[in-house]
Order: C-alpha cells, then sequence, then structure tokens
C-alpha cells in the first residue's frame, strides 16, 4: 500500500479500486503513512501556517427539507432568526479588528434574505474591507443570481455536493432536490470565476465506499479550489435523528488523499470534525488540512444554528477564542496565518 500512497503522491491520481483499498485498509502503519505523506505535502504547500476564516451564519431560516440538517424547514423545534446587514457588517468589524482576512456568510436557503438584498450585504462589505475576501455558502440559485453576487465582490463560493450518487442523493433529501442540479450549480460558480469549494457529509446514512468513490471522481473532474469534508453527525429532530454518526478516521484519511490528490487545495478541518472528538481539529491538520474556520455569528444566535447534536461554536471554535486556538495549535507545531489566503495553483 506504501508505493500506492508515494505514487498518489506523486502522480496526484490512483486506480479506483486502489481508492477502495485505502479507505477499508485498516492497517495502523499503512494509515499513520498516508498522513505522514499529507501533513508533508501541506508542509511544503503551507509552512506550518493555519488560514483562518470568519464564520457568519447569517440565518437558519431555510426552504430546504435536507433529511440530515438540524434547520431542515420541518423542524418546528428551531427558533428561527436572521441577521440584519447591520449585525452583519457588526460581525465584520469584530472579525477584522480580531485580524480575520476572510468572511464566510453561510445560511439556509432563505428567500427573505434576497439577492438584492444579499448584493447590497456584499457591495458595503467590499467597500469597507477591500483587503479581505468574502466567501458565500448559501445553497442552490440560478446562474444569472451567483453572476451578481459575485460582481457585487464575493470571491468563493462553498456549495458541498453532499454525493454525486443520484440515488444515494434522494435517500438524503427531499424529490424536488436533485443531484444533477447540485452539481450544474458546482459548474456555473467555476464557470462565473468564484474559488469554489465541493465536498461532503463522511458516513451519511446509506453511504456506500462505492458513493465516496464516485465523489473522489465527481471532484477530480471538477477541480475545486476548496474541499468541505465532515463526518455527518445526527441531529435529535430529523428523519436521521438514529442514524451513527460518521467515523473520523475516515473523514481523516479522505482529508489526506485529497490533499496528495491536490496538493495546493484549501482544505477545512471542520467544525464537525470538532464537534465530535475534542482533539478532531488537530487530527484533521495533522491529516493535511490547513484551514479553520472559527465562528463570528453573534453569540446568542450560535445555539439556533445546530445543525446537529452539540454542534462545537465555543472555546476554540469561536473567532473571539484565537489566543485558545493559537495555543492548541502550537501543541502539534503549528500556528494561524493571518493571510487571506487565496488558492495558489
Ligand atoms: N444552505 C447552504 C447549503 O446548502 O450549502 C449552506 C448551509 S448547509 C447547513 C451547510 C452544510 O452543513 C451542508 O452542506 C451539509 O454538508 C452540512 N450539514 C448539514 N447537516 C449536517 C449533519 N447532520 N452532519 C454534518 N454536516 C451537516
Amino acid at each position: 500500500m506504501k508505493t500506492w500512497i508515494d505514487s498518489l503522491r506523486r502522480e496526484h491520481h490512483l486506480p479506483r479500486e486502489i481508492y477502495h483499498q485505502l479507505l477499508t485498509c485498516q492497517d495502523a502503519d499503512t494509515i499513520a503513512y498516508l498522513h505522514h505523506q499529507a501533513r508533508e505535502v501541506a508542509l511544503n504547500q503551507f509552512g506550518n501556517k493555519i488560514y483562518i476564516r470568519g464564520l457568519i451564519e447569517i440565518s437558519n431560516c431555510c426552504r430546504n427539507d435536507c433529511y440530515y440538517c438540524g434547520i431542515r424547514k420541518s423542524n418546528i423545534n428551531v427558533t428561527r432568526y436572521r441577521l440584519s446587514k447591520e449585525q452583519i457588517l457588526d460581525c465584520c468589524r469584530e472579525g477584522y479588528e480580531l485580524g480575520f482576512k476572510t468572511f464566510v456568510m453561510q445560511g439556509g436557503e432563505d428567500r427573505a434574505q434576497s439577492v438584492d438584498w444579499l448584493v447590497d450585504v456584499i457591495s458595503e462589505i467590499r467597500r469597507l474591507y477591500q483587503d479581505c475576501a468574502i466567501t458565500l455558502s448559501l445553497g442552490e440559485m440560478q446562474r444569472n443570481d451567483y453572476e451578481r453576487l459575485y460582481q457585487a465582490g464575493a470571491n468563493r463560493y462553498l456549495l458541498r455536493h453532499e454525493t454525486y450518487d443520484e440515488e444515494h442523493y434522494a435517500k438524503l433529501h427531499p424529490g424536488e432536490m436533485t443531484a444533477n442540479y447540485r452539481q450544474q450549480c458546482l459548474r456555473w460558480l467555476k464557470e462565473i470565476g468564484f474559488q469554489t469549494g465541493t465536498g461532503i457529509m463522511v458516513g451519511s446514512p446509506f453511504q456506500t465506499i462505492d458513493n465516496i468513490l464516485d465523489d473522489i471522481q465527481f471532484i477530480e473532474e471538477l477541480q475545486p479550489q476548496m474541499i468541505g469534508l465532515g463526518p455527518f453527525i445526527p441531529h435529535h429532530d430529523t428523519p436521521f435523528a438514529q442514524h451513527q454518526a460518521g467515523s473520523i478516521e475516515t473523514t481523516l484519511k479522505l482529508l489526506s488523499i485529497f490533499r496528495l490528490m491536490f496538493p495546493s487545495i484549501l482544505l477545512p478541518s471542520t467544525t464537525a470534525l470538532a464537534s465530535l472528538g475534542l482533539d478532531g481539529r488537530l487530527r484533521g491538520i495533522l491529516a493535511g488540512a490547513n484551514v479553520v474556520m472559527p465562528n463570528l455569528s453573534p453569540k446568542d444566535t450560535r445555539k439556533n444554528y445546530e445543525l446537529y447534536n452539540n454542534k462545537a461554536s465555543l472555546g476554540a471554535e469561536a473567532a473571539e477564542g484565537l489566543k485558545l486556538l493559537n495555543q492548541q495549535l502550537s501543541t502539534i507545531g503549528y500556528e494561524i496565518s493571518m493571510e487571506r489566503g487565496d488558492y495558489k495553483k
């Protein structure tokens, strides 16, 4: 297996059956070797610096009803909120003072925050913080809406494809949502010029190894600039409440595989990984991740953006906890970078 891992590092590609063997491999030595190679590649690309992004959860209202998600439309137990323009600008001001150079606006598909409104908010952030990147993670739209957001000054867009396989996608989403449209959105985003991120939940209900192999192939074809990977974690008020959380180990393997496939990709060690295990974030970095996304949302709304059980939003997961984050990173020899951290080939 080690020879294959060397080959992945050199050629950035493996035959499908070898990815399969890597994903099912239980040999501790081989897995440690995989992580070590990925970590070396990340260190060569970025040094021991971890980029930070300030996450602003702008609304938990959503028109969609994804079976896995805590803020799905049918969950009547959620206290719904949407941030005002002023609240978002306050978050940006606070983040900028803390040293953030990227603001990530994420939310449900909340049509009350119209494209006109988003254009106004983005234009204002762009005017006030010309040296910052603006990332959006606001779900599916039409092509011309994405174009307007880009023209207003947004630079990056995160939209996980969730799963490539149509049948698996249909087990995770109601009929009006399709894998095909989501993948189309990703192609548009890339064509428009966004630095584009996609990704999956690892261990989502009914996911097979073959599904993950299709995801690897899709990501290879799409050539995104960012990949968001986190374990699925059940939420108590969803149809998947009784399903098991995804595996940390498989998530870490995939982080390493993607680092070796795409040496310069921006790869977050996600909140979901940090939420499952105390050392999850650090293990993600040691497997080749190079980004973390601390929470910059107003403190009183964080608890209402509960996508899954026990989602971390405090301590080192919070923007105000940067010092703690830096301390944690230093225990494994890393530190926060205050650079904007754009994708560079
Ligand atoms: N509405 C936007 C979208 O669809 O991309 C952004 C918000 S959505 C809540 C962000 C991501 O959260 C999804 O892409 C999904 O992968 C992740 N997510 C939702 N529920 C989750 C769960 N139970 N466990 C892990 N990740 C989850």
